[in-house]
């Protein structure tokens, strides 16, 4: 952009602005190659002839960007001041809310922190100007959503359990390696792939059935400060999507030959992806005291109406087709989040959250959501349960639950169309035989299995005594778990200081 001296320098619009301070800052290099620059680009087999058709769909200069996130930031710390004053955490629908949080600290804002990180190394070294300045304003972004989830979240941390060492418990506890594999699995790909997984199957096909149910659970349970902070990242993840409709797009444009490669990766990540929120799908069917909608009901209008029947329609123009095994997902809507909390009550003991059965308005609540399928589990699972508890006691399962090799989630998934039958897959490698969840995590490992026989299962690792000693208490010790943090809910201290702040603790004698 040149000024003549001459004329008067009028007012640049947006779009010119933005392109000044961007595109415009690049130059062509003279005594480098391009691929000593950018060595990263091209051992994916992804072909790009012409870097600058990178359309940034958001033109935002660093300058406004910082503007905007300032003044965002500044509202959420003015909630959380007010939240902390006024004793907020009092008016909350029930302690045992606080699990969903628990489980969101716990498993979100360290890989908010790994996106950071990764969308940073693509800021650097990815070729264009477009592409680079996009993923530096997401890894700022990305940055931004770990301090201020910690930020909001760290007020509950002072009067309930479960929320004091989320990062250790990160690298350590079973449940925890889901997510965690998850990142860095994406983290540990190339650049191409990474903005597959992350910016497009994440952050475009799955986001809101993450943050959307979140979001509006915490409204709906009286946490104010998550409510804010998700409103405060929506714009931000607005953005991201848009990101990851580009690159998706971007690949496919450049080179026929990209086609195969990107359907493979947005197979593997929608799998991966689908997988991860399936704790998601727990949290809201069990562990909101009010619900929002059903994970059922989630799954069919973000997903099912949204993605398959809109954004795939657009795709199937560039060859691509809805992900490999979506049907698969779609028929587990009916069963997903009775699986995935039966899995996670039964090994609360060794958790930093509590659960408990669900009480009666819980039951009347899955009866209407899913007339099918609850009657089923109920009479399969929870009447068993009762029956402990009615005798005193707590079923919690004695034994370490076998773990699919590629989701690390304990082996709970059954056949599709049959809700009692385990669904159990084998690849043998190598002379080493290894086990998965379904016909989605056996096909990512096939594709890949030098990656995925390096993966850190923590069944496997309390067996070869790396995690502590051979015991409960031992395992429990080295996680770092203290009494309160996990097993049943009714009773545990959270649940008892909730009774006693509100005037209802049993009487003393
Ligand atoms: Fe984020
Ligand atoms: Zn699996």
């Amino acid at each position: 952009m040149t000024v003549s001296p001459e004329k008067p320098a009028r007012k640049l619009s947006m779009k010119q602005r933005y392109t000044a301070l961007t595109h415009d800052l690049d130059w062509t290099p003279t005594y480098v190659t391009e691929e000593e620059i950018f060595p990263f680009t091209t051992f994916e087999g992804i072909k790009v002839h012409d870097w600058s058709k990178w359309e940034d769909p958001f033109r935002l200069t660093v300058e406004a960007y910082n503007k905007y996130q300032a003044e965002k930031d500044r509202r959420l710390y003015a909630v959380l001041d007010g939240f902390a004053q006024s004793q907020g955490q009092l008016g909350l629908t029930e302690a045992r809310y606080m699990n969903a949080m628990k489980i969101f600290l716990q498993g979100i804002p360290i890989h908010e922190y790994d996106a950071h990180r990764n969308f940073s190394y693509l800021a650097r070294y990815a070729n264009g100007p477009g592409a680079r300045f996009a993923a530096l304003c997401q890894s700022m972004d990305e940055l931004r959503h770990a301090q201020t989830e910690i930020h909001t979240l760290s007020h509950y941390n002072k009067y309930f359990d479960g929320m004091h060492d989320w990062h250790k418990w990160s690298d350590r506890v079973w449940y925890l390696s889901v997510p965690k594999s998850f990142f860095e699995d994406a983290m540990t790909a190339g650049p191409f792939e990474w903005l597959i997984a992350i910016g497009f199957s994440f952050e475009y096909l799955l986001t809101n059935l993450l943050f959307v149910p979140f979001m509006s659970g915490a409204a709906f349970n009286g946490d104010l400060p998550t409510m804010t902070f998700g409103f405060s990242a929506q714009s931000d993840e607005s953005r991201h999507m848009t990101l990851g409709l580009e690159a998706i797009k971007f690949m496919l444009e450049q080179d026929e030959d990209n086609l195969p490669i990107v359907q493979d990766w947005l197979d593997k990540w929608f799998w991966r992806g689908y997988r991860l929120i399936a704790l998601v799908a727990g949290m809201m069917d069990y562990m909101l005291p009010k619900r929002v909608m059903s994970w059922k009901e989630a799954f069919e209008l973000y997903f099912e109406e949204q993605m398959l029947n809109g954004l795939f329609k657009d795709l199937e123009y560039y060859g691509i087709k809805p992900p490999r095994h979506v049907q698969w997902a779609i028929d587990e809507k009916e069963i997903l989040s009775h699986q995935v909390y039966w899995v996670l009550y039964q090994y609360s003991h060794a958790a930093a959250f509590t659960t408990t059965i669900p009480d009666e308005a819980d039951q009347a609540w899955l009866q209407e959501s899913y007339p099918e399928t609850w009657p089923v589990f109920k009479a399969a699972v929870w009447d068993k349960a009762q029956r402990v508890q009615d005798a005193g006691g707590r079923y919690f399962n004695p034994g370490l639950p076998q773990l699919c090799t590629v989701c690390q989630i304990p082996m709970g998934f059954t056949e599709p169309g049959d809700p009692l039958t385990q669904c159990q897959r084998q690849s043998v490698y190598e002379g080493e035989r290894y086990d998965f969840c379904s016909d989605g995590c056996q096909w990512i490992f096939d594709r890949e299995p030098t990656k995925y026989r390096q993966s850190w299962l923590p069944v496997h690792q309390i067996y070869q005594g790396n995690c502590g000693g051979p015991t409960l208490p031992d395992v429990a010790a080295w996680y770092g778990l203290q009494p309160g943090d996990g097993a049943e809910y009714l009773g545990s201290p959270d649940h008892q200081n909730w009774l006693a702040w509100h005037g209802q603790a049993p009487k003393e004698d």
